[in-house]
Order: C-alpha cells, then sequence, then structure tokens
C-alpha cells in the first residue's frame, strides 16, 4: 500500500492534562490498542489523529500541545464542553452504546445532539483532509466516528479506508430503531474494509445494510453501486506478554507477598469493570448472595474482590449505577460478614499496574458476565497471567471473547442460579482440569495477540484494494 497511515479514533492515545501551575502535561496511554496500533503511528511519516481530552483549550493552549503531539506523530482535534456534551456524552455514550448492546430502554433519540455528532465527525473530516492525500491508508476507530467513512470518501475517492467496530454491532430489529439509520450506514460503507470483533456483529452490519440500503452481500462482500467492501470479523487480542511477564516480574510478587498473611488460605473470586450497566454488576453481585446462602460452608473461606473503575460519570444512568451497586455491597457485606472475615473487597477506583496484575495471577476465579459485550479484555488479561496454570474463568456468553474462550465455564449473564452452580464448580474444579482449559485459552490468545489484529486488519486493507483494482 502506497501512502502514509494515519490512525483515526475519538481519543488520542494520551492524556492531555494542565498542572496546577499551569504547565501542559502528557501521560501516554499503556492501553493494548495504544501498544497494537503504535507499530503503524510511531512509523516516520504516520499519524494518530483524535481529541487530547482536554476541553475548551485556548489558542495558546492549543499551539503548544499541537507542537508537542507533533513529536510524537500525532494530530489533535479540539473540542468544547458543548461538543463534548453532545457528541460524545450524548449521541455516542447516550444513544449509540446502550442502544448496540441491547439496552434500547435506556436510549435517547435526541435531534441537537444527533446534529453535534454529525458536526463533530465533519471535524475529524476536516483535520484529516489538513494531513491526508489521496493514496493514503486511513484507520478509523470505533462508534463515535460511524459517519467518518462516508465523509472521507467524498473528499478522497481512492483512498484506502478502513473502519473498527470495538462495540456490538446490533441484529437488525434493534438497530432500525435508530432515527438516523440510514446515514450511520452510509458513513459506515464508505469504508473499504469494515471490521468487527465476531462473526454475529459482521452478520447483523451486513444484514442491516442489505434490509436498510438494499446493498446485497455474498462471502463477506457487498457491492456499493461500483465499489466492492469486505466486512469480516478480526476478534482483538491483548499484548499476551506484558501480562505474562507482569505475572512472572518481581514487581508483582513484591505485591502479592504484602497481601499473603491478609488473603492467607481465602478463595478469591475477581470482579474487575468499568462502570457500566452493560457489565452485568448488579446481578453477579446477587448471585455471590445466593451462592453464600445456599453453600454457607464457603463463609469465612471465600471473598469477591470488586474493582469497579470509574466511568462516564456524568451520564445519569452512569451515577444511579454507582449507587445501586454501593447499596447492594452494603448489604451483602452487612447480611454475610463475621469479625475477621468480609465477603466482598470493594474498590471503586482504578489500579496500578503492578496491583492489577498480582490480582490476576492470585485469584482462583474470574467472574466476568456481562449482559453485552463487544469483546472483553479483562477475562483474556486473566487467562494471561496464570503462569501457574491455577484459575478458572467463568465467561458470560455474550461476550465477544466467549467466541474464543470456549474452554471457559461459560454462562447465560441472565441466569442467576447458573451462575450459582458455576461459581461453586470453579472452586471445587480440580487442577489437572484448570491446568487444561488456561493451557488451551492461552495458546489461542498468545498467538492471536495485538499485534496480529493489527496485521491481520492491514492485511485485509491489502486484499479488498487489490480486488478492487482486478474489477476495475
Ligand atoms: N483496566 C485498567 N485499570 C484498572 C482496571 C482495568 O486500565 O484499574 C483495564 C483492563 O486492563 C482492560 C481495560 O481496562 O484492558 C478494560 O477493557 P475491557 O475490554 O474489558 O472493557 P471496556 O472497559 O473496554 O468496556
Amino acid at each position: 500500500m502506497a501512502g502514509k497511515k494515519i490512525i483515526v479514533s475519538n481519543r488520542l492515545p494520551v492524556t492531555v492534562k494542565e498542572s496546577q501551575e499551569g504547565d501542559i502535561e502528557f501521560s501516554p496511554s499503556a492501553g493494548g490498542l495504544a501498544t497494537g496500533l503504535s507499530s503503524i503511528y510511531k512509523e516516520e511519516g504516520n499519524l494518530w489523529i483524535g481529541w487530547p481530552g482536554m476541553i475548551d483549550v485556548d489558542k495558546k493552549q492549543e499551539k503548544t500541545i499541537t507542537k508537542a503531539l507533533h513529536k510524537d506523530n500525532m494530530f489533535p482535534v479540539f473540542l468544547s464542553k458543548q461538543e463534548i456534551k453532545k457528541y460524545y456524552e450524548g449521541y455516542s455514550n447516550g444513544t449509540l452504546w446502550p442502544l448496540f448492546h441491547y439496552f434500547t430502554e435506556f436510549a435517547k433519540f435526541d435531534d441537537e445532539e444527533w446534529q453535534m455528532y454529525v458536526m463533530v465527525n465533519q471535524r475529524f473530516c476536516d483535520a484529516i483532509l489538513q494531513n491526508a492525500s489521496d493514496d493514503d491508508v486511513i484507520w478509523v476507530h470505533d462508534y463515535q466516528l460511524l459517519l467518518l467513512p462516508g465523509m472521507l470518501r467524498e473528499r478522497l475517492p481512492n483512498a484506502t479506508i478502513g473502519f473498527f467496530q470495538h462495540i456490538p454491532f446490533p441484529s437488525y430489529e434493534i438497530f432500525r430503531l435508530l432515527p438516523h439509520r440510514v446515514q450511520i450506514l452510509q458513513g459506515m460503507i464508505g469504508a473499504d474494509l469494515l471490521g468487527f470483533h465476531t462473526y454475529d456483529d459482521m452478520r447483523h452490519f451486513m444484514s442491516s445494510v442489505s434490509r436498510i440500503l438494499g446493498y446485497g452481500h455474498s462471502m463477506g462482500n457487498i457491492s456499493v453501486g461500483n465499489r466492492l467492501i469486505a466486512v469480516d470479523a478480526f476478534p482483538m487480542g491483548i499484548d499476551y506478554e506484558k501480562f505474562e511477564q507482569s505475572a512472572r516480574s518481581r514487581k508483582t510478587h513484591t505485591v502479592l507477598q504484602r497481601y499473603k498473611s491478609l488473603w492467607q488460605d481465602q478463595k478469591l473470586i475477581l470482579s474487575i469493570d468499568r462502570l457500566d450497566y452493560t457489565k452485568g454488576i448488579k446481578r453477579r453481585l446477587l448471585a455471590l448472595d445466593r451462592f453464600l446462602d445456599a453453600y454457607p460452608d464457603y463463609k469465612g473461606k471465600v471473598s469477591m474482590i470488586l474493582l469497579v473503575v470509574p466511568s462516564r460519570d456524568k451520564v445519569g444512568q452512569y451515577q444511579q449505577l454507582k449507587e445501586e451497586i454501593d447499596t447492594l455491597v452494603g448489604n451483602i457485606n452487612g447480611k454475610h460478614s463475621r469479625l475477621n472475615w468480609m465477603p466482598i473487597h470493594y474498590f471503586y477506583r482504578s489500579l496500578s499496574f503492578p496491583v492489577l496484575s498480582a490480582l490476576y495471577t492470585r485469584s482462583d476465579v474470574a467472574l466476568i458476565t456481562p449482559n453485552r459485550d463487544g469483546m472483553n479484555l479483562v477475562c483474556k488479561e486473566y487467562v494471561a497471567s496464570k503462569v501457574d496454570r491455577k484459575g478458572v474463568l467463568i465467561l458470560s456468553e455474550m461476550a465477544g471473547a466467549a467466541k474464543e474462550l470456549s474452554e471457559a465455564i461459560l454462562i447465560n449473564p441472565n441466569d442467576e442460579g447458573q451462575i450459582v452452580e458455576a461459581i461453586k464448580s470453579a472452586l471445587e474444579m480440580p487442577l489437572e482440569e484448570q491446568s487444561t482449559r488456561l493451557l488451551d485459552m492461552q495458546q489461542k490468545l498468545k498467538r492471536y495477540n495485538v499485534h496480529k489484529w493489527v496485521d491481520r486488519f492491514m492485511e485485509g486493507l491489502t486484499v479488498i484494494k487489490n480486488r478492487q483494482k482486478e474489477l476495475d
């Protein structure tokens, strides 16, 4: 592929903040996506375009930030408080997020927010046009920028445009509820290659395209007029080595040593998510309550580490969910605790990487029960951290990761009784079985890590571009 490569996402892989002294500070993101894509955007001449995370920046600050980001191959799109409120908190997280996760009752349909979504997508398009030419490769990420591939296609008809959606794509019956469903699909099909985490997401997308726009599909290809585009499943992997190595590292062992006397012979059940109604946290807690009622011999012997990472606290449903979780944890601890034992250790914050790694390494069970999740990386990180091959993963069928991790104990997140029995089976699973299941999952995750994910997507783009040329 000729030309340079440009990654585009709502957020840049860096957090820019103003210190108390008024200095601008940068901290790079350590997330899996940033690591995977670093092989692309850090290469000479390439670029990552996105919002740097600060709002209402003045002209002088804009200049400083732009200059500093330029050194690291990044280009900022500055957004105002109003834009973030309507495009990001509003249309992206208050309409698309709930609808695409099948929470139809939470999705609001507000025209002003939609108009802002269109405007901000256009702002991203303009920022790309300032930097791109017609022979470049542009890879757009996620649901905040669904209109962008179409906007780019109009201005750069020959560019190679990829789009990856990190959240589920819902079935047609759900998607068609969206008032601007035609515009959204027209935006998406501006891409040459559209990637989803699972085969089901991809099938749902193609079905919506054919029923709403009338374009037929065959073998993962859609003919959009005289342009052929491709749709495929690319399940995102993790930075496997990072978790494996950290599990063996001295830093992690120091953390484990520090808490050893506290945890003693306790069995630990790990629960880690961002605060989100899609993650099934409430039912998970109710299942733990029921488990302790049904199997009281486990009282004093097993505890849950409940880590809830603060998220989207400006959206109403999230504030309410936080209160409900607080109440549930209080009730369950109040009901079952003993003077020397508590069923739930609750943390509402994010933890440092060594502590996170220590928790993955030490926990006997990971209990991951989303109602709906595009992929879920936490479960993959847990498996990768199990270097001693002791541990059991209980995973919701509704997480994209369940398609790959069939050796987990798979549960329906709405079936509380099934979760209760899964907890019991996990705690009682023979070590040999734990090891066999983990080994199978580890082999898959090691092979399909985040670097492989990036390579496969880029190869997919080359393939579709070549096919288009053959058909010309
Ligand atoms: N994570 C984190 N800090 C924490 C706990 C978790 O950065 O204190 C990370 C975790 O390692 C994982 C990510 O947050 O990579 C969550 O990704 P996932 O796909 O599971 O869910 P999402 O939040 O993207 O819906």
